[in-house]
């Protein structure tokens, strides 16, 4: 007994491997082995109009993010994010500006809100290019700056209507018609400033991950709406899952 005693001592002294270091991509921050980047365009897009994403702090840790797809696919300085629960705050430098800004418009579906498309695109009617303001996080961390942050409701507000199912197909969205930021950004920016085009080139970083996922065996989503109608929803997730799930980060795909 001594003896085995002895030989577990010695075992639990023995050092842990360092951690296995994964090569990480230095654009995306991705592990190599699944970086989106082959799916940027090939020189960052320049649109007149800028995208403003105000992000939760949540959003950061999570494992798919569709943020940086923007933030890499458009030029520097057409696409600026603030971090935080509250906007605008001291530490946003020059947030203040731009929701004075008369052009600047909020893509949120605030009981007021009119359609994008209702919008004057760029150039019509001398309109100048706009500030397309964005909420980064899950449905309810975006639900909790809008009301969190006053000034929010005080800005334009527009949304997206008749917009296809998210091709985001890896995650699952809340609802019917959810889209990640990435695709809401695209689809916004290609309707403000008239050039299609736009949408398809930002998406693409979106297009190569999803297509890469589901070769490698991930098993595309439907949204929980869908999967509630149908029944299929896993209501109660016994003990031993949750513990497991725990230790998984956000969005993982098992
Ligand atoms: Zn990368």
């Amino acid at each position: 007994m001594e003896n085995e005693n002895d030989a577990w001592e010695q075992l639990s002294n023995i050092p842990a491997d360092p951690p296995v270091m994964r090569e990480k991509c230095i654009q995306c921050r991705r592990p190599a082995a699944v970086c989106w980047c082959p799916g940027l365009p090939e020189s960052p897009l320049r649109p007149s109009s800028r995208i403003i994403i105000l992000q939760h702090p949540a959003e950061v840790k999570r494992c798919l993010r569709t943020a940086p797809m923007l933030t890499l696919g458009l030029e520097k300085g057409k696409c600026l994010t603030y971090r935080g629960k509250k906007f605008p705050g001291f530490k946003h430098d020059g947030l203040l500006e731009i929701f004075n800004d008369p052009n600047t418009i909020l893509l949120y579906p605030s009981p007021d809100a009119i359609p994008l498309d209702q919008l004057d695109i760029v150039g019509l009617n001398d309109q100048e290019p706009y500030n397309l303001i964005l909420l980064d996080g899950t449905w309810p961390q975006a639900k909790a700056i809008y009301t969190s942050s006053p000034a929010l409701s005080k800005l334009r507000s527009c949304k997206l209507v008749n917009v296809p199912t998210s091709e985001y197909v890896i995650r699952t969205q809340p609802t019917e018609g959810c889209l990640s930021t990435l695709e809401s950004g695209a689809i916004a920016l290609s309707i403000l400033e008239n050039e299609p085009w736009l949408k398809n080139k930002l998406l693409g970083p979106l297009h190569y991950l999803c297509r890469f996922q589901l070769e490698n065996g991930a098993v595309t989503h439907q949204s929980k709406e869908f999967l509630i109608k149908q029944k299929t929803y896993p209501k109660l997730v016994g003990k031993r899952l949750a513990k497991q799930l725990k230790t998984l980060p956000d969005n993982t795909v098992v």
